[in-house]
């Protein structure tokens, strides 16, 4: 039991401790709020597996609710692309729902609170509030409006409605304390005339909610328990539980907000409003851009569900901010992907080599093993023939003996195929070497059950067939960002970090049997990394993507 206890995290404390002393368990429901206004990135992650694994947790329902109260930011592109990324992770949610739907609700409720004295119609500008609102040290003045009669404040209340005010004409407002040491409960704008169309209520609104009366009222709403956010809610939570209570009846069971600390990643920014900037500057070119930290970038990128669940869970939730690094993002892709994607022999920077032995116009096929962490992937065939291409590192004319390569007058194995002896390099002109001339043992073939086969030798190289390999574009990601933290330079702006090698395309050629490769398919091109389709393919010719590299090349450059 004690054990048990110990491996549960804050927020499980915090629950257990409510099933213990003031909630049934067919109580708990939770919510995941995005606000529609860009697309999801790995920190929502977070929040999504943190909301609905709690779900999983409790078995109870977990509502996806669109935070919809901002008409300016909000569209219908990112509503989609929200539901598709929260469904991609694998979750499903009770209800959809949007703060819009409750606008006429919680008209109704503020018309109540104004008649109960707890609202008024401020008709300064926005600078004016601003300049009574006080410090934290100093209290704020209260608005020569406070005082306005009911009359009057439903009067303007409903002409604010009808949009008979202009845009910046009154605000409503919560009456609370402008001595309050807390600046939020400083009489709090729960209103702004806005006469925008609003991407579900189109024209029927000419005045939008503030997150802090929509959020809380909508969790009162949905019957939401433990309504979970980031760190920076921590101060309006006082203002949260006084909405409620403004709204509720004694009895009814309020919903509970908790803080948890933002998850931030290395080398990126989490931040819709920053990502936006990446797009419309033309930095990417999308919100799916293969290398931006969105769910729709990871997951074009070639990252599995599970890998960016293994990631959120791995890193948990805890009380304070802290920056992961990417690298253990990288670490959980490697690792599922290890497991599920089939191996291939690509080469991306090509040089020919020609086995002078071996019969002109002579094909095989050779057998190949799909994977081998995974018995149930069976095997293919490869074309061999006398002419193909390995990776131009895979050779030095002349090496010393650490280099387990190919080189002149040494033996290395060519994978699922033969052991070959590098005998002599052809030049150009300039000097460049355009082929390699090898010689093989015939006897040596892999899995061809002669002693020759079993034959020992330091080195395997990854090749394709000239003859039949297919072309392809190939697209080597790397960081987004050449510092580790873009955000973190006060002087600078982290678009000034940007990484100008974040992309580089390339033609390599990879084994045939890749034609019939369709858009999202993984695989891992041996001694490589990891390759995913990209869905810019073509019928017959794809794109790959680079997911990672097999190793952590960063860690050595450090
Ligand atoms: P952004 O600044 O990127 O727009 P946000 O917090 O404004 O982030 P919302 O759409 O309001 O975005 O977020 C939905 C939920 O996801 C909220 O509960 C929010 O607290 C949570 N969330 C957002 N970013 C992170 C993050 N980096 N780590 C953990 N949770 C996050
Ligand atoms: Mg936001």
């Amino acid at each position: 039991m004690a054990e048990e206890k110990k491996a549960l995290n804050f927020i499980e404390q915090i629950i257990e401790e409510d099933l213990q002393n003031t909630h049934k368990r067919e109580e708990l429901k939770f919510r995941f709020p995005p606000e529609p206004n860009g697309y999801l990135h790995i920190g929502h992650a977070s929040s999504i597996c943190l909301n609905f694994g709690l779900g999983e947790k409790y078995n109870a329902p977990v509502n996806l609710r669109f935070d919809d109260t901002n008409p300016i930011k909000e569209e219908q592109e990112f509503v989609d692309a929200i539901k598709e990324d929260v469904l991609w992770l694998g979750f499903k949610w009770e209800k959809e729902c949007y703060a819009s739907d409750y606008f006429q609700q919680l008209y109704d409720w503020a018309v109540e609170m104004i008649k109960n004295g707890d609202a008024y119609v401020d008709s300064q500008t926005s600078e004016e509030i601003a300049m009574q609102k006080g410090t934290p040290t100093e209290p704020g003045k209260e608005s020569p409006y406070r005082k306005r009669s009911i009359e009057e404040n439903l009067e303007l209340f409903e002409k604010m409605k009808n949009g008979e005010t202009p845009e910046r004409g009154h605000v409503l407002r919560a009456k609370i304390n402008m001595e309050s040491p807390n600046m939020l409960m400083r009489d709090p704008v729960m209103y702004r005339c806005l006469h925008k169309s609003h991407h579900r209520t189109k024209d029927t609104w000419k005045i939008y909610p503030m997150y802090d009366w929509a959020h809380g009222e909508s969790d009162f709403i949905e019957s939401i328990s433990h309504s979970f956010c980031t760190l920076e809610f921590l101060p309006h939570r006082e203002l949260y539980n006084w909405f409620v209570e403004k709204v509720s009846k004694e009895g009814e069971l309020k919903p509970k907000q908790r803080e948890f600390a933002r998850r931030n990643l290395s080398h990126t920014v989490v931040s819709k409003r920053k990502l936006m900037q990446l797009v419309e500057k033309g930095v990417v070119n999308s919100w799916d851009d293969p290398r931006m930290p969105t769910i729709s970038g990871l997951r074009r990128r070639g990252y599995t569900p599970n890998a960016v669940r293994k990631f959120a869970d791995s890193i948990g939730v805890g009380k304070r901010e802290n920056m992961i690094d990417v690298a253990h993002l990288e670490f959980c892709a490697r690792e599922d992907l290890n497991k599920t994607a089939p191996r291939v022999m690509g080469v991306l920077d090509p040089v020919k080599l020609v086995i002078t032995n071996y019969e002109e116009g002579k094909e095989e096929w050779l057998e190949a093993e799909n994977n081998p962490e995974d018995e149930l992937a069976g095997s293919r065939e490869i074309p061999f023939s006398r002419e193909l291409y390995i990776e131009k590192e895979d050779f030095k004319e002349s090496a010393n003996r650490k280099f387990f390569r190919l080189t002149l007058g040494k033996e290395v194995r060519l994978k699922n195929a033969y052991i070959i002896k590098g005998e002599e390099v052809v030049k150009d002109a300039e000097g460049n070497i355009t082929e390699i001339h090898c010689t093989y043992d015939p006897k040596s073939r892999s899995g061809s059950g002669t002693e020759e086969s079993m034959r020992k030798v330091k080195g395997t190289l990854h090749w394709v067939s000239a003859k039949h390999a297919l072309e392809t574009e190939i697209r080597l990601y790397d960081r987004l960002f050449s510092v580790e933290n873009p955000d973190g330079d006060k002087e600078k702006d982290f678009m000034d970090f940007v990484n100008p090698d974040s992309l580089q395309v390339i033609k390599g050629y990879v084994e045939p049997s890749l034609k019939s490769a369709g858009i999202q398919d993984k695989f891992q091109f041996q001694r490589i990394g990891y390759f995913c389709v990209d869905k810019e393919s073509k019928e017959g010719q794809p794109i790959f993507n680079r997911t990672v590299t097999l190793r952590d090349s960063w860690a050595k450059k450090k």
